[in-house]
């Protein structure tokens, strides 16, 4: 992924409208590339800060900014995970019918 690329996914990680593919670029680029993560932290500023100010909230953008990244990388495992899962399960439903299949020939 470019930085051009990372940078116009910043506005759609912050609104989590991110798929698993972009997503997993997208972490691992901010891992690697100190402009974009500092172009991230400045528009999660904008973006969280203006709605913390609104709130009247004390807090800390920089934790919530790892957090959220940390949080990111956590649900992505979770999501590969529940694919994984729906392709087993979807072999799993191919076997039973063609169980079922061959049974019904010879019963
Ligand atoms: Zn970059």
């Amino acid at each position: 992924m470019t930085c051009k690329d990372a940078e116009k996914l910043i506005p759609l990680f912050l609104d989590d409208d991110l798929d698993n593919r972009d997503l997993s670029d997208f972490l691992s680029h901010m891992e690697n590339c100190a402009e974009c993560k500092e172009e991230l932290t400045i528009q999660f500023l904008v973006k969280v800060g203006m709605k913390r100010l609104e709130d009247g909230n004390t807090f800390n953008l920089k934790r919530e900014l790892d957090g959220l990244l940390s949080e990111a990388g956590r649900r992505l495992k979770v999501r590969r995970s529940l694919v994984l899962f729906s392709y087993v399960l979807e072999g799993c439903v191919v076997v039973l019918a063609a169980t079922a299949f061959v049974l019904n020939l010879f019963l």
